[in-house]
């Protein structure tokens, strides 16, 4: 019989695993391999893509693992009718009142050249991105009245908001959380872990057995989770990938997982 997977690891990729500028995570290569070693599986949780997502369990050597994609609205093995909710959403966008349309600029609106130019991505990887099945990341150049009416007038439509680390994420209401509910129906952990940044990552990082929140400088530090009080949530002190390595190799002593082989490979 397969011995029960002890720890899941639930990461998001823009801020927390991956630095928010260059997109590198080789500072937190000692705990990847750690992870490796441990047999601990991956799980890619990100407002990504499931083009974008794949590409990156490729560099990762981690392909074939379930991943969360477009903050939670689906898994990585997408559902066949997903495209619907991205053309619904981008429907819902453009019956709105012209003052509070035109300050949200989603990617729909964008063609490849301008996602490259505001993400800092290749031009075939700002493709990637805009390859979407359940969710509108996007601008907002308003301020911050016309966002809150913009906000409400899409929640009305069954619309949900949710910042980023970058980007105000439009979607129908899904959260990473509800990708990681499934996920651990299907692996059975003994422990999960999640990492994340921005308040996009909140519901993913209070479901966990332990949380971190993972400095990013360049954006408004998260506010107070619950969890912060009990120490279920924890901060690092660096930010993106480093802040990362430091926290998942400090949880591996603590569990006492540091010391432990993949039981399935000798
Ligand atoms: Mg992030």
């Amino acid at each position: 019989m397969k011995a029960a997977t002890s720890l899941v690891v639930f990461s998001d990729l823009d801020g927390t695993l991956l630095d928010h500028d260059t997109y590198s995570w080789s500072a937190a290569r000692p705990a990847l391999s750690a992870l490796r070693r441990i047999g601990a599986p991956l799980i890619l949780s990100s407002s990504k893509t499931a083009v974008e997502i794949a590409k990156i369990q490729k560099e990762l050597g981690i392909s074939g693992l379930p991943a969360i994609v477009e903050n939670g609205a689906g898994l990585l093995d997408a559902r066949p009718d997903a495209a619907d909710d991205y053309a619904r959403l981008r429907l819902q966008l453009d019956r709105l009142p012209r003052d509070l349309r035109a300050p949200f600029e989603g990617f729909g609106d964008m063609d490849a050249a301008r996602v490259a130019q505001i993400t800092g991505l290749s031009l075939g990887d700002a493709a990637n991105a805009k390859s979407r099945a359940y969710s509108e990341p996007g601008l907002w150049s308003g301020d911050a009245q016309t966002r809150a009416a913009f906000i409400t007038a899409l929640a009305a439509q069954g619309v949900s908001a949710r910042e980023g680390g970058r980007f105000l994420t439009l979607s129908f209401g899904a959260t990473k959380a509800d990708g990681m509910a499934q996920v651990i129906s299907q692996l059975k952990p003994r422990y999960t872990l999640a990492l994340g940044d921005a308040p996009n990552d909140a519901e993913m990082l209070t479901a966990a057995d332990f949380g971190v929140i993972v400095a990013n400088p360049s954006r408004a530090p998260l506010p107070p989770l619950s969890g912060e009080r009990g120490n279920q949530i924890i901060r690092t002190q660096h930010p993106g990938p480093e802040g990362w390595n430091m926290a998942v190799l400090a949880i591996l002593k603590q569990l006492d997982l540091d010391q432990e082989r993949d039981p399935t490979h000798g």
